[in-house]
């Protein structure tokens, strides 16, 4: 007994005791965070209860959970469909603030949050009234600088992580960046890169990532560099440094990432056949059922079976060009002769049919009937620029790199957008 009570009295007993307490505390307040939170405006009592759309919440559900009688109900979801045309909520993704005038008193006020840009709120008038007014909240938009090297081992991705680049970022500059270059084969220690993207404030706090607004990167082929712009009519695209569309109409590696296993040649032992002889494309591995998109736009002009190519199917994409995919295990549903694809438009499935050794997409790209190595081919772009859009381009560009260059020697400055 005495042991006991000594224990009971001793600082670590009451440590023990307040450790708990604490942990206790943190979870409630987490699973408070998590359901709804409750704050209070210590300047007017006004009391704000703000509940994030689960699944399976209606509208209506979650008013009448806060109070609000039938006929409000249906007022306040009358009000947000005519007023603000909404009709559905959206889990996870949806917030909802409910206003009291003091603890206890009935919603006065329903603050429907659909993004962190816009706010619509449902207030109660004097009479009785819901009436609907929509915020719209403009983001403070900072263009932020992140700069790095690859080194040795390293891939692009993990590159651009340790260079600070958020990963949503990483992506947009994967696809940016995918007509010019392969990150599975062009990437080398010692090429450096760099960023400029937006990040999104609202009231001094950082909301989101934005978009990519410029990029540069040392390419075997040379230093890539591609700007966001805006054209007079109002349209948005990337382009080179000379004003050249971003979007290439062809890709060189239809498939992103896979690893190329044999390239073009005009002279190779066959892995099957065992002579030599061309080897009229580029071999990428994948695996046997990945999806095969269409290098480019175009229209299917042959679909079927020989014995070198498997099953395979032949696109031709405009007047010169003409894209091949073969060894493959299925078509896709609804391609056939004559159909019009789209660019990244599934055509059909990985395999190893015909004369192959194992699951690859052989792909050849036909110039003006001739075969030309994917790889290195000069590849039209679309969407070029106009002369008047060319010369604002211009302009853009050489004011942009000269605060470009300031960011470069100073990474914590930010461009005011
Ligand atoms: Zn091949």
């Amino acid at each position: 007994m005495k042991k006991a009570k000594d224990i009971l009295c001793s600082n670590n007993f009451i440590k023990i005791v307040m450790g708990i307490a604490i942990v206790l505390s943190v979870v409630a307040c987490v699973v408070l965070f998590r359901y709804s939170s409750v704050s209070h405006d210590v300047l007017n009592n006004e009391c704000k209860t703000a509940v994030v759309v689960a699944s399976g919440d209606t509208l209506s559900g979650l008013l009448s959970n806060q109070g609000l009688k039938g006929a409000d109900v249906t007022a306040i979801v009358s009000a947000l469909k005519t007023d603000a045309g909404i009709t559905t909520i959206r889990a996870d993704k949806d917030k909802i603030e409910f206003v009291r005038q003091n603890d206890g008193a009935p919603v006065d006020k329903v603050v429907f949050i659909p993004s962190p840009w816009r706010k619509v709120e449902v207030t109660c008038s004097d009479t009785g009234d819901w009436k609907c007014n929509t915020v719209d909240i403009i983001p403070d938009v900072h263009g932020v600088y992140k700069s790095g090297e690859i080194q040795d081992g390293d891939s692009f991705y993990l590159a651009g992580i340790r260079a600070g680049i958020p990963e949503g970022v990483l992506a947009n500059v994967y696809d940016l960046l995918a007509f010019e270059m392969d990150f599975e084969r062009d990437v080398r220690a010692g090429q450096k890169f760099s960023v400029l993207y937006e990040e999104n404030f609202a009231n001094g706090e950082k909301v989101e990532n934005g978009r990519v607004l410029a990029v540069s990167f040392d390419a075997l082929r040379g230093n890539v560099k591609m700007y966001r712009f805006k054209k007079a009519d109002g349209t948005i695209g990337y382009y080179d440094e000379n004003g050249n569309g971003a979007i290439k109409s062809l890709k060189r590696t239809p498939i992103n990432n896979a690893r190329v296993t044999s390239s073009f040649s005009n002279k190779r032992k066959h892995p099957v056949l065992g002579f030599t002889r061309a080897h009229k494309g580029v071999d990428f591995r994948a695996s046997t059922g990945t999806p095969i998109p269409a290098a480019g736009a175009g229209r299917v002009v042959a679909r079927g079976y020989n014995n070198g190519h498997g099953n395979y199917v032949k696109i031709r994409h405009n007047g010169s060009y003409e894209t091949l995919y073969a060894h493959m295990s299925k078509f896709a549903k609804g391609v056939n002769v004559g159909t019009a694809v789209k660019q990244g438009q599934t055509i059909g499935y990985v395999g190893s049919t015909g004369l192959s050794t194992g699951p690859h997409l052989h792909y050849e790209i036909i110039k003006d009937g001739k075969h030309v190595n994917p790889l290195t081919v000069k590849l039209p772009a679309i969407g070029n620029l106009g002369k008047e859009d060319k010369q604002k381009f211009l302009e853009y560009r050489k004011n942009l790199d000269t605060q470009l260059e300031k960011l470069a020697d100073n990474p914590k400055l930010f461009i005011q957008m």
